[in-house]
């Protein structure tokens, strides 16, 4: 846990969040700023800053976190669904603890932004 990490602190429940699912390693909770009708943010309960540390640090914590963004992904309407890692301030990342964004519920354009 990093003492000054909103997500660590919305891991632990420190700091409130629509909680959707949860696992020993795993939390997944809505984005406060939605940009698609479903908008899930999925962390890993351990602190690591971006999607490749987790990779190489975190066993297999990734996968368990892809394992839960497919379950959310899949189980809005069965049309498709995407899983962003925004890496670094120049990719918009804003909180420096990794979090695979899962967006569904409408059609999204490519390439993004
Ligand atoms: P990033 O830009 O780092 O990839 O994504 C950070 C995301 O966290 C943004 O989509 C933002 O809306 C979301 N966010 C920031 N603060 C909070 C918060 O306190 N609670 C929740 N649920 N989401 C947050
Ligand atoms: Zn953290």
């Amino acid at each position: 846990m990093s003492s000054d990490c909103l997500f660590c602190k919305i891991a632990t429940g420190e700091i409130p969040a629509d909680v959707v699912a949860r696992t020993d390693r795993v939390v997944a909770f809505r984005d406060l700023n939605p940009q698609a009708p479903t908008h899930v943010l999925v962390i890993p309960v351990e602190h690591f800053v971006t999607v490749g540390e987790a990779g190489r640090d975190g066993g297999d914590v990734l996968a368990e976190m892809a394992t839960v963004a497919d379950e959310i992904g899949n189980s809005v309407d069965g049309e498709g669904w995407r899983w962003v890692f925004n890496t670094g301030k120049r990719a918009g990342q804003a909180v420096f603890h990794v979090h695979g964004h899962v967006l569904a519920g409408r059609d999204l354009t490519w390439p993004p932004g």
